[in-house]
């Protein structure tokens, strides 16, 4: 590594900004991170549980084989790439009162291993399949309005009740954090061809094997220090100071004034609005102040006198017919829960949320009784992600601002990807790109 002679403020230390201060100092930029809060990693970091000392996520996150920037980032970082062995979605579904089957996506040839998978999955009658078939062979030659939302193209597509439960919703759930009706058409289907129509293995679904933090958090600190790079936790940026199109320094909460030759803010939309003056807004970023967010809530239950093998074979289950969408097993006593979308639930109380879950589990597993809950934790995540409505396109702002010395990172920026781990490490990557080519000629 070089030195540039250039400094950089990094403003958030969410992966966004983890992702774009390492690569940055690997420049050789003498980059200093800003993260309000005692710890990094933003929406993605694990802590330990009080009660059983376990470590645990503020959610499970899952990646997949068409994370390229993501993938490149962790190899980048030296951590050992999360691989996930066999078929590319091996998905048991479960439903109350009813057994289902799973949906398999086998080792094919694209788009063979699409056609072989959904001709098998018998949730759906043959008619059905036929019809989802269609709709996936439509789809590279479709081109979407930004207005439409997920369930008008649907509706356009033939898609009937049927397969939009057993099928369309939980992947829209999954992908887009959002009901059919609520999400962008647009941004759902540019997804779906990522995911299911560039590469075969891109359709590999990777759980990590290991916490986020231990994955993404640490090994991103240790690597920004190595190379001379400050971090600063605790510290909240106030406000961004301009003068002439051009940033002058940062003030932060202790009223402390930092400055650089570059800046980069990696904050969420919510946040962003905090740092600069109504007036810049006013001038430059007015488009973006329509933005949204998405909530979900996570259910962390330990169990006794059961193991979660005797629930589920396979290492998670997509629930149809209830508030679960996922249930993931973490260990042999532990089960992860994700309720997305959670709009409805997410202003209830915890206990409240635990005995609705308790409740569903009884009707899934016939095994499963709520006084073998030992523990039990509920993360409610309301700004999982920013909302993705149809439309939303128009506001995501672009990496490259009107003013000079500064630019944008994060997953709501104009990534064309929903709001995702990916979103945030391709964001990184466009933003390094930038400063690279602006500060290093
Ligand atoms: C429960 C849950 C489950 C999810 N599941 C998945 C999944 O399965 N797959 C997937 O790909 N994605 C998933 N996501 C989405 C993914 O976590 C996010 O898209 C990604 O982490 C966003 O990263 P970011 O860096 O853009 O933003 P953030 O993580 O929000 O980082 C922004 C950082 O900026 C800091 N900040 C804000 N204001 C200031 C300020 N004024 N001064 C200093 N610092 C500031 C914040 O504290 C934060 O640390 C999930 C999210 C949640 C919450």
């Amino acid at each position: 590594m070089t030195h540039s002679g250039k400094t950089v403020i990094v403003i958030g230390g969410g992966l966004a900004g983890l992702a774009t201060a390492t690569l940055l100092s690997d420049r050789g930029f003498q980059v200093t991170l800003i993260e309000q809060k005692h710890r990094l990693g933003g929406r993605t970091f694990s802590f330990q549980d009080r009660t059983t000392s376990d470590v645990v996520d503020n959610g499970q996150h899952i990646l997949m084989g068409c994370y390229h920037y993501t993938l490149r980032w962790l190899k980048f970082l030296g951590q050992a790439q999360p691989t996930q062995t066999g078929r590319l979605i091996h998905i048991p579904f479960a439903a109350p009162h009813k057994k289902l089957s799973s949906l398999i996506i086998p080792v094919l040839p694209m788009p063979m291993h699409l056609l072989v998978g959904i001709l098998r999955f018998k949730n759906l009658s043959f008619w059905e399949r036929l019809l989802l078939i269609k709709a996936g062979l439509k789809l590279p030659f479709q081109h979407i309005p930004e207005t439409i939302s997920v369930d008008d193209w649907l509706k356009d597509l033939g898609q009937n009740e049927n397969l939009k439960t057993y099928f369309w919703n939980p992947v829209c759930l999954a992908v887009m954090n959002e009901s059919l009706q609520n999400a962008s058409a647009k941004l759902f289907a540019t997804a779906l061809k990522h995911m299911f129509l560039v590469k075969g293995d891109y359709s590999r679904i990777i759980i990590p094997k290991t916490g986020l933090s231990e994955l993404f958090v640490i090994p991103s600190e240790v690597l920004i220090r190595q190379n001379g790079g400050i971090v600063l936790l605790d510290r909240e940026v106030d406000k961004i100071q301009l003068a002439n199109d051009q940033i002058t320094g940062i003030t932060l909460n202790n009223k402390n004034l930092l400055q650089a030759d570059v800046y980069v803010s990696a904050v969420p939309q919510s946040g962003f609005f905090n740092i600069i003056d109504k007036d810049i807004r006013d001038k430059h970023f007015q488009a973006m102040a329509v933005l949204r967010t998405s909530p979900i809530i996570s259910i962390y239950v330990w169990l006794t006198g059961i193991q979660t093998d005797q629930l589920f074979h396979g290492s998670f289950i997509g629930c149809i017919h209830t508030k679960i969408q996922w249930i993931f097993k973490k260990s042999d006593s532990l089960l992860e829960i994700t309720i997305s979308g959670a709009v409805d639930m997410i202003n209830r109380q915890r206990e409240e949320i635990f005995e609705l879950i308790v409740g569903e589990l009884e009707i899934l597993f016939a095994d499963f009784k709520g006084s073998m809950v030992r523990h039990f934790l509920v993360i409610k995540e309301r700004n999982a992600t920013f909302s993705q409505p149809p439309d939303s396109g128009y506001h995501r702002p672009s990496c490259r601002t009107p003013i000079k010395n500064f630019y944008i990172a994060g997953d709501w920026t104009d990534t064309g990807l929903p709001a995702t781990i990916e979103g945030a490490v391709k964001s990184a990557y466009t933003a390094v790109d930038h400063v690279c080519a602006e500060y290093l000629r």
